[in-house]
């Protein structure tokens, strides 16, 4: 069992999702300049042949709450972000949101408000933690991606 496991509860897939550099690059700054507040945004991205995702895009949205605690997104824009995705021959890969002074783990309204089973949600710290989670570095913002059903959590970890 993983210290992520013990801490958090989640279970570990075995399965990675890639991202590429420009795409978390731009999901890292645009979730520092927003800070305090929560960021959000849309992960785009492909599936390869074999089945595998790879973020290659992050569509910005905005938090209309503009809350260091919550975030919610303005449906016009999401609806303009699958467009776009549509228009690109992108895929949604799943929502992203920071948690500027919290671990990447759903919180309790995280996990209500799931309400796709299939759906990835990505949860971008930039809290500095130490969670036993391989391929990040202590200290660096970490980047994982989950599956949420009832309040079962599975952990995808999302790899540059
Ligand atoms: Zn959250």
């Amino acid at each position: 069992m993983t210290i992520g496991e013990q801490t958090y509860g989640w279970q570990e897939s075995n399965e990675v999702i890639h991202i590429t550099q420009e795409a978390y690059d731009s999901i890292l700054s645009q979730a520092r300049k927003d800070a305090p507040v929560e960021s959000c945004g849309y992960a785009l991205g492909v599936k390869g042949e074999d089945g595998k995702l790879k973020i290659t895009y992050n569509y910005p949205l905005t938090n209309i709450d503009h809350s260091e605690e919550h975030f919610s997104l303005d449906p016009k824009e999401q609806f303009a972000a699958i467009k776009y995705a549509r228009a690109h021959g992108l895929v949604v890969v799943g929502g992203w949101h920071s948690h500027p002074a919290s671990p990447s783990r759903p919180s309790e309204e995280d996990k209500r408000l799931a309400f796709d089973p299939n759906a990835f949600y990505l949860i971008l710290s930039l809290a500095p933690e130490v969670s036993g989670q391989p391929y990040v570095p202590e200290g660096e913002p970490v980047l994982n991606a989950f599956r949420i059903k009832e309040k079962e959590v599975t952990r995808f970890p999302v790899i540059v």
